[in-house]
């Protein structure tokens, strides 16, 4: 059965770079029948930050990817949370230790300082020099008596496993000579990310590992590892990076790339999915507007290709206008947006609604259908540009006269025109019965009528069009904004 996980450490909220993560592998999952799991790596625990766990978490179901498994829901193959499950690193260590392939080592901190500033004077990668690898059995006895509880090494033997990453193709990396013998479990008692992410990998029976390219070079180092323990490993796919359109690092971007901005902002997930997907590799199709049941028709692993993927984030209001439009169409998400759109526009106006019930989802409803198209996001519609939608506009007569000398005249007109059919008209028509008002007044320009409509419903100068703004507001307020003009 197809299991995959998504692994990151708590040591900082979930970004776009974690969610494209954790979705390649809910989409493969899916795609296959299997299960997608939640493993935090909580290890280091210096660099725990607080709430980062829950945000992860919570983020993902706010995207509409939970896990099947976590910390949160449970499963079969928990605990979860790394922190939990040091026994199992313990144990494999001893085997480790018994069988040879691991030993302890009493170097000081100060030793092992010591020798990565000599590497560094000599322009060298640091490189433990395996030292304690040749202690004689008598000699281990010896400083176990004074250290008893040292760090463990696992002795990289031999030639690096090559690999055929589903991505980047077959791959060997040579970790013996380059690093030497890596730390596998800390005198805290704690593991490595190398020896937890094995050991877990197999105790949760995780088929394929999809995850950041950055860890391409470390897997030699893993598959040594499940040798030594005689585990067979899983397979890998490597995914390539996600980086800023001009090629930095993404995280360099700092605040803006965390997920919780982007919902706190009024960004659809579906719009999130889309975005950090059409830019990378994987899918049959790359037109906007993806759903994520689309994204998982149109994966196909072997379509992922090694190249970055490049984010262009000023894109991102056009990808939610677009799903933002498909909500709209659908009418039980309609409602949902009417009552998203209602507790906005109570917590941007409250006080100054005015006693119109411009609460009603009727109206809501029909000035989300009237605007869809023009706004990115629910949250444009309580923008000041849209405030006359919420609030009476103060206009003075000044404002007005400014526009044009016939007031009262074309004021009286609208009027007329308010109490015939017009109304119920739709904008295109409206706007043909307001063209027709101009042309019977001699002497006034059709633009200049429609500007001192546009002031006396929104004491604005621009904004939508004045028919539009008609029909959004109905034919009851659009009088009484028209007779209060009157003097
Ligand atoms: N904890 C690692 C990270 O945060 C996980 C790497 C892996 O998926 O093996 O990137």
């Amino acid at each position: 059965a197809v299991r995959v996980r998504f692994a990151p450490s708590p040591t900082g909220f979930l970004h776009l770079g974690g969610l494209r993560t954790a979705l390649y592998n809910y989409i493969f999952a899916k795609k296959h029948g299997g299960s997608f799991i939640l493993r935090l790596e909580d290890t280091d625990q210096t660099r725990l930050v607080p709430g980062a766990a829950e945000n992860i978490e919570d983020m993902l179901e706010w995207a509409g990817i939970p896990p099947d498994e976590s910390p949160r829901r449970g499963g079969p193959a928990g605990p979860y949370l790394q922190s939990q499950r040091l026994a199992l690193y313990t144990q494999a260590t001893e085997a480790l230790l018994k069988s040879g392939a691991a030993y302890p080592c009493f170097c000081s901190p100060q030793r092992l300082e010591l020798l990565k500033r000599e590497a560094l004077r000599n322009r060298q990668t640091p490189r433990y020099d395996n030292r304690c690898w040749s202690l004689s059995e008598a000699q281990v006895a010896q400083k176990l008596a004074k250290d008893p509880k040292p760090a463990i090494r696992f002795h990289l033997e031999g030639e690096a496993p090559a690999f055929q990453d589903l991505v980047y193709g077959w791959n060997r990396h040579e970790v013996a000579s380059v690093e030497g013998d890596p730390v596998i479990l800390k005198s805290d008692g704690f593991p490595t990310y190398h020896l937890a992410c094995v050991v877990d990998d197999h105790h949760m029976g995780i088929s394929h590992v999809l995850r950041g390219s950055e860890w391409l070079v470390s897997t030699s180092k893993h598959l040594l590892l499940y040798q030594a323990l005689g585990w067979q490993p899983p397979r890998f796919a490597h995914l390539p990076l996600l980086l800023n359109r001009d090629g930095s690092k993404l995280s360099k971007r700092q605040g803006d790339i965390f997920l919780e901005h982007f919902a706190a902002a009024g960004f659809l997930p579906d719009a999130l999915l889309d975005i950090v997907t059409s830019c990378g590799s994987g899918f049959a199709e790359n037109e906007l507007g993806r759903t994520l049941p689309e994204l998982i028709t149109q994966f196909d692993l072997t379509r992922v290709t090694c190249h970055s993927a490049l984010l262009d984030l000023e894109k991102l209001p056009e990808f939610n206008r677009l799903h933002l439009r498909r909500l709209v169409s659908d009418e039980t998400q309609r409602r949902q947006l009417v009552g998203k759109l209602q507790a906005l526009v109570e917590e941007a106006f409250g006080s100054q609604l005015q006693d119109r019930n411009v609460l009603d989802a009727a109206y809501l409803e029909r000035i989300i259908l009237l605007r869809q198209g023009h706004i990115c996001r629910l949250q444009d519609l309580v923008s000041p540009a849209h405030s006359y939608l919420w609030t009476r506009p103060a206009v003075s007569r000044a404002q007005l006269g400014a526009v044009s000398e016939k007031v009262d005249v074309i004021a009286k007109r609208v009027l007329g025109l308010l109490e015939g059919p017009g109304m119920s008209l739709t904008q295109d028509t409206l706007n043909g019965e307001l063209k027709k008002l101009s042309e019977g007044l001699e002497g006034t320009k059709h633009s200049n009528v429609m500007k001192l409509l546009r002031v006396a419903l929104s004491g604005q100068l621009q904004g939508p069009p004045v028919a539009e703004m008609m029909l959004s507001l109905g034919p009851k307020e659009v009088r009484e904004r028209i007779q209060k003009v009157l003097s």
